[in-house]
C-alpha cells in the first residue's frame, strides 16, 4: 500500500501541530511510520487520503459500535444543525438523552453531560471528594482515565504506550493524593485503605479495563471492591468511558453485577460527537450545583449536536438490544480464529476478551494487570505485527496497550479478511 499523500500531509502538520497530531497516540510514534490520514469512513471501513480502504478496528477508539457514518446518527446531526448549533441555554433534547441514560444504566437517578471522559472522570472525582469530604483516591496501575492531573499517575493508553507514566507539570501536591493499587489485588487495596484510614474518598477503576490491553476482573475482585467501599465510607467510581453502553446497555454494572457509586461515560454516548456524562444516585448528584455545593460546569456541555449523536445511538441500542449479543459474537468469532492461527504459527500470544472488548498480547504469561501487560508489550513482536496487518488493509490501534474497537458493522466475511491477515502476518513475526 502507498500511503504518499499521507505522509506530505504529516509534515505540514507537524509544522503548525505539535508532532501534527491532536491527541499523541495517532502519532504512531510508537510503531514507527508515519500516521494515515483519513478522507472518509462508512460502514466498517475507512478510505484514505491516497485512496486506500481499510478494515477499521478503531471506530474513533470505541464510539463507533455501529460503524461509520450510520444513517440515524448523521440524520439528526444534520436536522439539528439547521436549527442552530448552540445557544447556552436547557433544551429539550438534553433531556431526552438523560432520560434514556437514566433507563439503561442500572443504579443511577441523574446524570450530567460533558464534553469528554477526561472531564467525566475529573468531575466524578470532584464530586467524590465533596461528597465524602475526604482527598485522596486510588487508582490502578494501567487504569487511564483521562488527562488530568490526579490520574497521570502510571496511567494506560497514550501515556505508557509514550513511556510517560508521570507527566511532568503535575505537581507533587496533586500526585501525593493519588494512590496506586494493582489491578485485580484486593489484599493490595486493603492494605492501602488501612495505611490512610478515613482518608480515601473513592476508589476509581476501568471496571473491565481496556487501556492496558483488555483485563478480565478475576471473579470477586470487582464485589470486593465494593464491600471494602461500603465497610469503609469511600465511593466507588467506575470509569465506563469504553465499556459504558458496549458491555451492555448498562455496561459493567449491569453485566457483571456490581454497583457502582459513580460511573463515568463517554465514547459511545456521544455516537462520535464529543460526549462525557457522569451519573450518580440522587444523593450523590445533588450535591453538584446549582443544587449543591461542588462545582462543575461547561460552555458547550450538552450542546445540541452532540446530544442528538448521542440520543440517535442511545436510541438505536435501545431499540435494537440484540446488537450487544452480535458484537460479542463476532468478537468471539474473531477470538476464535487469530487463536488457531496464531498457534498454528507458533506465535507465542495471550489473547483477553470480555464481550466486545479483546487484545492480543505477543507474550504466554497470563495478562492480568500492568505489570503483565507491560511484560508482553516490551518484546517488539507488536510493532512488527501492526505494520504487517496495515499492509494487508487492516487499521488496529498504533499501541500495545489498546484494546480492539469492534463495531457491529463488521461483516463476517470482514472477520475472516482479518483472520487471513495475521495468519499471514504471522508467518513474518
Ligand atoms: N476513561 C477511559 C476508560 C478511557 O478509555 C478514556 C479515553 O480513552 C478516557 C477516560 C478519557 O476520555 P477522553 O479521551 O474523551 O477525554
Amino acid at each position: 500500500m502507498i500511503y504518499k499523500r499521507s505522509s506530505e500531509l504529516f509534515a505540514s502538520a507537524q509544522k503548525v501541530i505539535p508532532g501534527g497530531v491532536n491527541s499523541p497516540v495517532r502519532a504512531f510514534k510508537a510503531v514507527g511510520g508515519d500516521p494515515i490520514f483519513i478522507k472518509r469512513a462508512e460502514g466498517a471501513y475507512l478510505y484514505d487520503e491516497d485512496g486506500n480502504k481499510l478494515i477499521d478496528y478503531i471506530n474513533s477508539w470505541g464510539p463507533l459500535m455501529l460503524g461509520h457514518a450510520h444513517k440515524p446518527v448523521i440524520d439528526a446531526v444534520i436536522d439539528i444543525a439547521k436549527k442552530g448549533t448552540s445557544f447556552g441555554t436547557p433544551t429539550e433534547i438534553e433531556t431526552k438523552i438523560a432520560e434514556l441514560a437514566v433507563k439503561l444504566v442500572p443504579n443511577i437517578d441523574k446524570i450530567r453531560m460533558v464534553n469528554s471522559g477526561t472531564e467525566a472522570t475529573m468531575s466524578a472525582v470532584r464530586l467524590a471528594r465533596g461528597y465524602t469530604g475526604k482527598e485522596k483516591i486510588i487508582k490502578f496501575a494501567g487504569c487511564y482515565h483521562g488527562h488530568s492531573d490526579s490520574f497521570l499517575i502510571q496511567a494506560g493508553s497514550g501515556a505508557i504506550t509514550f513511556g510517560t507514566p508521570n507527566s511532568p507539570g503535575v505537581t507533587q501536591g496533586t500526585a501525593k493524593d493519588t494512590l496506586l493499587a494493582r489491578y485485580n489485588d484486593l489484599e493490595n487495596v486493603k492494605s492501602l485503605i488501612e495505611a490512610n484510614k478515613d482518608e480515601i474518598a473513592c476508589i476509581i477503576i476501568e471496571p473491565v479495563p481496556g487501556n492496558m490491553g483488555c483485563i478480565p476482573p478475576n471473579e470477586g475482585f470487582l464485589e470486593g471492591l465494593r464491600e471494602l467501599c461500603d465497610d469503609h465510607g469511600i465511593l466507588l467510581v467506575f470509569d465506563e468511558v469504553m465499556s459504558g453502553f458496549r458491555l451492555a446497555p448498562g455496561g459493567v454494572q449491569e453485566r457483571m453485577g456490581v454497583n457502582a457509586d459513580i460511573a463515568c461515560f463517554g465514547k459511545v454516548i456521544g455516537g462520535g460527537l464529543p460526549v462525557g456524562a457522569f451519573a450518580a444516585r440522587n444523593e450523590i448528584m445533588d450535591y453538584l450545583a446549582p443544587v449543591g455545593p461542588v462545582y462543575q460546569a461547561g460552555t458547550l456541555s450538552g450542546n445540541p449536536l452532540a446530544m442528538a449523536a448521542g440520543l440517535a445511538m442511545l436510541t438505536e441500542l435501545d431499540n435494537n438490544r440484540s446488537v450487544f449479543k452480535s458484537i460479542d459474537k463476532k468478537t468471539a468469532y474473531l477470538h476464535e480464529g487469530i487463536e488457531k492461527v496464531l498457534s498454528e504459527n507458533n506465535v507465542a500470544h495471550t489473547i483477553n476478551r470480555v464481550g466486545s472488548m479483546i487484545s492480543i498480547h505477543f507474550g504466554e504469561e497470563p495478562v492480568v494487570d500492568f505489570e503483565t501487560a507491560a511484560n508482553s508489550a516490551g518484546n517488539g513482536i507488536f510493532n512488527k505485527f501492526f505494520h504487517g496487518m496495515l499492509e494487508n488493509g487492516i487499521y488496529i490501534a498504533p499501541s500495545a496497550f489498546e484494546t480492539w474497537f469492534i463495531s457491529d458493522a463488521l461483516s463476517y466475511e470482514d472477520l475472516d479478511t482479518t483472520i487471513e491477515a495475521v495468519n499471514k502476518v504471522a508467518k513474518t513475526l
